[in-house]
């Protein structure tokens, strides 16, 4: 845990979770034995590169897996492991607690409802005793506090600009008061303007109403505007995990600083070579023994390919999953 989240309260704990996907080559090891703490309140930013697991992890966080995959370990929520809900509690749990904003919402509204059909539906499904009216004032000082005018519920999804879309899909979780926001790659498709805008938008919701935002992004930069934490996935598993100023002053795995070391900066001109890290993230179904970086990794040690290291804290509180930080001359290398 970083010192700035020893007091914050746990909202969800992921304890030694799996995700097995069944495939003809064998099984895909997409997400393995990943450990962490969300908290209430905080922005934390999960990125890497595509393929790592980390929009894999983020449906797993609401049971979102097709059905040849194998999950394994806990996810609790409030204390309950969201792995053992039967259908009833897991389709509350997913409409009340948590939800989740996808990079393009054009695939997730329905093309031939209003903006207002879209969040009075929300509300009657999961609370049917609510009246089409009560709803309907719900949805319009919800609308309103996201920044959307109030004429806009007659609007259709076309007719909105994407940053709106995004809106009315934060708006569609907050209805029910989720607790809990995944936002996978949620500001992508949009122009770095509107995506400025989303960004402040997170902030307040965090601020003003305490919620938990998950942003899970390729784009490293963008998170050290907003989160509070980062973690890094590689390959399926955590490889740092630490607050934003942590990570971003002194990266400690190999991948986190090859990842940082990638980013433009302003004073980059024709003459400087940006870094790129070399090789290809591995194929999942025969991860590298070891460490499953050390094909790619500058900083290798012998023990490197042969025994993988643990997730384990450095200088108290950044967590890394790295040999270099851990006692390897007892550990048999050759
Ligand atoms: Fe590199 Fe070894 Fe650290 Fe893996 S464990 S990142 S191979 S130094």
């Amino acid at each position: 845990m970083t010192p700035a989240m020893q007091n914050k309260e746990v909202l969800m704990q992921v304890r030694d979770f799996s995700l097995l996907y069944k495939t003809r080559l064998g099984p895909l090891s997409a997400v393995d034995h990943v450990t962490f703490d969300l908290y209430k309140g905080e922005i934390i930013g999960l990125v890497g590169e595509s393929g790592c697991g980390k929009s894999t992890l983020g449906k797993a966080l609401l049971r979102m897996a097709p059905p040849q995959a194998e999950l394994t370990g806990q996810i609790l929520f409030q204390g309950e492991d969201i792995l053992q809900f039967d259908d009833r509690r897991l389709r509350d749990f997913r409409g009340r607690c948590v939800s989740m904003i996808f990079q393009d919402p054009m695939t997730s509204l329905n093309p031939v409802q209003r903006v207002d059909q879209h969040l009075v539906e929300a509300i009657q499904v999961h609370e049917p005793h609510t009246p089409a009216q009560a709803a309907l004032e719900r949805a319009r000082s919800l609308i309103g506090r996201l920044g959307i005018q109030e004429r806009r519920l007659r609007d259709y999804p076309h007719q909105l600009s994407g940053g709106m879309r995004q809106r009315v899909m934060i708006g569609l979780g907050l209805v029910l008061n989720a607790n809990l926001i995944i936002a996978d790659e949620a500001t992508t498709s949009l122009d770095v303007i509107v995506e400025a805008k989303l960004l402040d938008q997170f902030r307040e919701l965090r601020d003003e109403l305490g919620i938990t935002i998950l942003m899970i992004t390729h784009n490293i930069a963008l998170v050290a505007e907003v989160a509070d934490r980062i973690a890094v996935m590689y390959a399926g598993q955590m490889a740092e995990l630490g607050s934003v100023y942590e990570v971003f002053d002194a990266p400690r795995h190999p991948y986190t600083q090859g990842l940082l070391a990638s980013v433009p900066t302003i004073s980059l001109n024709e003459r400087t070579e940006l870094f790129k890290m070399g090789g290809e993230p591995p194929n999942l179904t025969h991860p590298p023994q070891g460490c499953r970086f050390h094909p790619r990794c500058s900083q290798a040690l012998p023990i490197c390919s042969q025994r993988e290291p643990e997730l384990r804290p450095v200088n108290g509180g950044q967590l890394v999953h790295c040999w270099l930080y851990q006692n390897h001359e007892s550990q048999g290398a050759s």
